[in-house]
């Protein structure tokens, strides 16, 4: 369901719009080709997309979204809720959390899992990108002799790029840029669904983008990148698009405001790249204007231009699928400049272009290792994570929770008097227990921690995403199932219980750990104090156990 554009609106109609000036800067070459005519003509064209029924308008999702990120306080909880308010968006964004480009030892099992990865800004980007695609996809795509196929692909190239390029520069803002890169040809399809024959008028002339760009400033008096800015304003869409798809085909020219500048370079270069795998670059002199373009505007030489183009090669496939665009088979393949082959050969372009044959394969190894990798990850009594496991994953967990600020919690579990259970009733029921509480442990605990058999009788949960509140409900739980339960005896004899000891330490970024081990040492201390305090109890790590 889709909201009616809302070009009409006052807000576009006032005065001075956001990105105005780039829009200027867009169709300078307009302004070039007779001062006043082209303002007329893009002033004609702009009153007829005003009154222009059939445009393509963004869904309530989106409109909801942007609403959503326009508010300063607005929290992760609020934004999960109405991402999951769409179950279809909602799915794609755990696939994409969970896809190689993301790549994470431990799979992202709910919505807000994957919202903590993408973090508040990069959850409203990638929700934006996934639903304003599915609405703008298959609208009127058959009434038209514009060629939809090749639009979409070389919008997924160049946002693949963007993202690409700007996890490079460590833009810190990678969904952002994505959502930029998929929408900074827009106003092509605005351009299209204002009048079908528009772009089929062009037969016979050359199409590289930038013959595109004249042929529209030399028709409408501006050209698509202006006019996607103008329909993304009038959609109330972030400023960073709005200002950087504007300023994406000229971003050098002066009116570009410093702060949106990195990313029309980036969407400048990425659209290049975009072409260049999409087989319409054209030849090796083209390819040498990229490499110079790479330079200048982003300081890429050409060895990492080859790796950007490489992964962009490599990534975008995925992505396609998530948003359900077909690559086709030329696509890579059909790189026409010679030097563009070269330059990729590096890094063997025949297996980029086997990739998705050899991916099917791929996977079913995958499956098998997997399976013999997660017996090697297995203590074999209690079938927990074993130790070695257990210290691969604090690191990764303790390094991620430091880059995302989340908080990282890890219980140490001891059992009590566990010498006594082996000596009464013998080290066969010993292993029992410790089999049972195994279960306990796992029973207590959610599908995203990690428990794992530290050594003999000796526990750790490690509980991403919980903090002290979180954990004490976990612990407690635990406590009270070592309380309740009743262990078999040899023989006939009377079951028994066995209790618990528990050390937590809770990290966040203010509470002075600054490695993985501390955070362990810290918890291996609080165990030591519970026991010291009489057992069967949990105790929280404080700075005083150190001395
Ligand atoms: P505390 O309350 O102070 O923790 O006393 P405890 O007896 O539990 O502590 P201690 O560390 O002295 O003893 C641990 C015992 O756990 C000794 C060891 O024989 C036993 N143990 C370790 N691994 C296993 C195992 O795999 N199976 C069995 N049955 N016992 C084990
Ligand atoms: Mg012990
Ligand atoms: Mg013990």
């Amino acid at each position: 369901m889709a909201d009616p554009i809302k070009l009409h609106g006052a807000k576009v109609q006032s005065g001075r719009r956001r990105g105005e000036d780039e829009m200027k800067a867009s169709n300078q070459a307009g302004e070039r080709m007779g001062g006043g005519e082209g303002d007329d003509k893009r002033q004609r064209f702009l009153s007829s997309l005003e009154s222009c029924t059939n445009l393509p308008s963004p869904p309530v999702l989106a409109a909801q979204l942007v609403e959503l990120g326009k508010n300063p306080d607005v929290s992760i909880a609020e934004v999960s809720r109405l991402i999951g308010l769409d179950p279809a968006t909602s799915a794609k964004i755990m696939r994409l959390a969970n896809s190689a480009l993301y790549a994470r030892q431990r799979k992202i099992e709910n919505l807000r899992q994957a919202i903590n990865l993408f973090g508040l800004e990069g959850s409203l980007s990638m929700a934006l990108s996934i639903s304003v695609v599915g609405e703008l996809r298959g609208n009127n795509e058959r009434q038209s002799h514009f060629d939809f196929g090749h639009y979409w692909r070389r919008s997924i190239a160049s946002a693949t790029a963007c993202q690409v390029i700007g996890n490079a520069l460590a833009a810190g803002r990678r969904e952002e840029v994505f959502l930029a890169g998929l929408l900074q040809d827009i106003g092509m399809l605005v351009i299209n669904a204002w009048s079908a024959d528009f772009y089929q008028s062009m037969d016979g002339r050359p199409v590289t983008h930038e013959d595109l760009q004249a042929f529209e400033l030399d028709m409408l008096g501006m050209d698509h990148a202006a006019v996607g800015s103008h329909v993304l304003n009038a959609w109330s869409f972030p400023d960073i698009l709005v200002n950087a798809i504007a300023g994406s085909h000229h971003p050098l020219a002066g009116s570009v405001s410093q702060e949106f500048i990195t990313v029309a370079k980036v969407l400048n270069v990425a659209s290049d790249i975009a072409d260049l795998l999409n087989g319409g670059v054209s030849g090796d002199n083209d390819f040498l204007l990229l490499e110079k373009k790479a330079q200048e505007l982003l300081g890429i030489d050409r060895e990492k231009l080859t790796e950007v183009i490489s992964a962009v090669a490599e990534e975008v496939q995925p992505l396609a699928d998530l948003f359900d665009i077909d690559l086709g088979e030329n696509f890579v393949a059909g790189m026409i400049a010679d030097q563009a082959r070269e330059v990729l050969m590096v890094r063997n372009l025949r297996a980029i272009q086997e990739a998705s044959v050899l991916k099917q394969v791929n996977v079913n190894l995958q499956r098998k290792t997997r399976t013999l990798e997660e017996e090697n990850r297995r203590d074999p009594l209690t079938f927990l994570y074993n130790r070695a496991y257990h210290d691969k994953i604090v690191h990764e967990e303790f390094s991620s929770a430091q880059e995302n600020h989340w908080p990282l919690s890890l219980a140490f579990i001891d059992l009590d008097h566990f010498k006594a259970v082996n000596d009464t009733y013998g080290h066969q029921t010993g292993d029992a227990v410790l089999q049972r509480g195994a279960q306990l442990l796992v029973q207590a605990t959610r599908g995203s921690d990690v428990v794992a058999r530290y050594g003999g009788e000796e526990f750790v949960i490690i509980m991403p995403g919980t903090a002290e509140d979180g954990v004490k409900v976990v612990c407690r739980r635990i406590l009270e199932a070592f309380r309740q339960t009743e262990f078999d005896s040899p023989a006939d004899a009377e079951p028994f219980h066995v209790t618990a000891s528990i050390g937590i330490a809770a990290y966040h970024p203010d509470a002075g750990f600054e490695t993985a081990e501390d955070l362990v040492r810290a918890a291996d201390k609080a165990v030591y104090a519970a026991k010291l305090a009489g057992r069967d109890r949990m105790i929280f790590y404080d700075t005083r156990y150190n001395d």
